[in-house]
C-alpha cells in the first residue's frame, strides 16, 4: 500500500519507538512529566516563545487559543477554508460563542485590505458598543485546504500588522509550520514571532505519533491550561507521547524536504496526463490537490491497486507525502493514479 491519505499515517520508526520506550515519565496533569516538559520548553525555544502546553491534538490546541483570546458574541477573523472553520465541526461556536468571519483567500492567503474592509470602524451615529466585536484573527501556514501553500512572510506582516492596530490578537494555526520553515527558508520563530499564539503538530509531516502544541507568552499559556483540562485535554504519563514528539524535532524536521520533492514529482507527473487538471503553482510543500471529473471513482480505482487518497470533493483529489512514502514508490503512484484517471474516463 502507498498511503497518500494524510500525513498523519506516519508510524513511528523503530528509532521512535526506542525513545518512546525509554522516556523518563511523571503526571503531566500536575505538570511533573520531566518528558512532557522537555518538550514544552525545547518547543517554545524554538518558536521564540516563552511558554508551550503540550495538548493531545491540533484542533484542541486551536480551539482552546480561539477559547482564551476572545468572549462569547466576539467575531473572529479566517480564511473561508481554514481548518479552524471547516474541520473542527463547529467547535469555536461551541466551546468559545463566537462567529467565524471569513476572508476568500488565494490559495489560503489574504491581504490586510480584506480585514480592514471586515471590521467595522466606529462613528459618532455609530458608537463601538453597537459594532461587532472583533478580538482574533487566525491564519493558517501552511495552508490545507488549498493544498499545503506557504503564506508569504510579509503578507503576514501586513494582516498581522493591520490585525495589531485594529486591537485585534493573532493566532497562527501552524499544524504544517515545519513545512512552511523548510519550503520558505523563513525560521519557525520568524512566523511565529508575527502572532500572539501558534498551534504547531508533531503528528503531521513531522511523523510523530500524537499530539500538537499551543505557544505563546506566560500569562497566555498559564491561562491556555486551565481549558486543556476543562476540555478533557489533561494526560498523565503523557512522556511516553511527548517523547516520540521530541524525537521528530530532533531527527525529522530536515527531512519533510524530501516529501516536497516527493510531491512535487507526482504532481508533475499527473500533470501530464489527460482527465487530470492540477494547478502546480500551488504544490508547495507535500500536498497536492488535483481535479478530476470524478474524484470517488478515481480514489476507489487507486485504492484498489493500493495507492490510498482522499476525496477533498466531488471534482477534487487529495495526495499527501511523507515519512510513510518512499521516494522511490512516487512512479508507482503516478501511474496507478495516471490508470485510474483513465478508466474514470472510459
Ligand atoms: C490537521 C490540522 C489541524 C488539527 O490537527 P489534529 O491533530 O488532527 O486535530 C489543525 N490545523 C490544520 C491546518 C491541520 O491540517
Amino acid at each position: 500500500m502507498i498511503d497518500l491519505r494524510s500525513d498523519t499515517v506516519t508510524k513511528p520508526t523503530p528509532a521512535m519507538r526506542e525513545a518512546i520506550a525509554n522516556a523518563p515519565v511523571g503526571d503531566d496533569v500536575y505538570h511533573d512529566d520531566p518528558t512532557v516538559n522537555e518538550l514544552e520548553a525545547r518547543v517554545a525555544g524554538l518558536l521564540g516563545k516563552d511558554d508551550a502546553m503540550f495538548v493531545p491534538s491540533g484542533t484542541m490546541s486551536n480551539q482552546v487559543a480561539v477559547r482564551i483570546q476572545t468572549e462569547p458574541g466576539d467575531s473572529v477573523i479566517i480564511e473561508e477554508e481554514a481548518h479552524i472553520g471547516v474541520h473542527e465541526l463547529g467547535g469555536a461556536a461551541h466551546h468559545s460563542g463566537v462567529t467565524l468571519r471569513r476572508i476568500a483567500g488565494t490559495r489560503g492567503v489574504f491581504g490586510a485590505d480584506a480585514v480592514r474592509d471586515l471590521v467595522p470602524v466606529p462613528h459618532p451615529a455609530l458608537p463601538s458598543h453597537l459594532l461587532d466585536p472583533f478580538t482574533l484573527v487566525c491564519v493558517e501556514n501552511t495552508h490545507n485546504a488549498a493544498g499545503g501553500t506557504v503564506w508569504p512572510i510579509d503578507a503576514i506582516r501586513d494582516v498581522t500588522r493591520t490585525a495589531a492596530e485594529l486591537g485585534l490578537r493573532r493566532h497562527l494555526d501552524g499544524a504544517r509550520i515545519w513545512n512552511a520553515s523548510v519550503a520558505s527558508g523563513v525560521g519557525v520563530d520568524e512566523y511565529a514571532s508575527h502572532f500572539d499564539t501558534v498551534s504547531v503538530c508533531f503528528s503531521k509531516g513531522l511523523g510523530a505519533p500524537v499530539g500538537s502544541a499551543l505557544v505563546g507568552d506566560r500569562e497566555t499559556i498559564d491561562r491556555a491550561r486551565r481549558f486543556k483540562h476543562l476540555f478533557g485535554g489533561g494526560m498523565r504519563q503523557a512522556g511516553l507521547i511527548a517523547a516520540g514528539a521530541l524525537y521528530a524535532i530532533d531527527h525529522h524536521r530536515g527531512r519533510v524536504a524530501d516529501d516536497h520533492a516527493n510531491a512535487r514529482a507526482f504532481a508533475e507527473g499527473l500533470a501530464q496526463v489527460d482527465g487530470c487538471s492540477i494547478d502546480l503553482s500551488s504544490v508547495q510543500t507535500n500536498i497536492v490537490n488535483f481535479d478530476v471529473d470524478d474524484a470517488a471513482a478515481v480514489v476507489d480505482a487507486a485504492g484498489d491497486n493500493g495507492v490510498l487518497m482522499l476525496v477533498n470533493r466531488p471534482g477534487q483529489v487529495r495526495a499527501v507525502f511523507s515519512l510513510a512514502v518512499e521516494n522511490t514508490q512516487v512512479r508507482e503512484a503516478i501511474e496507478v493514479t495516471a490508470e485510474a484517471i483513465r478508466a474514470s474516463l472510459r
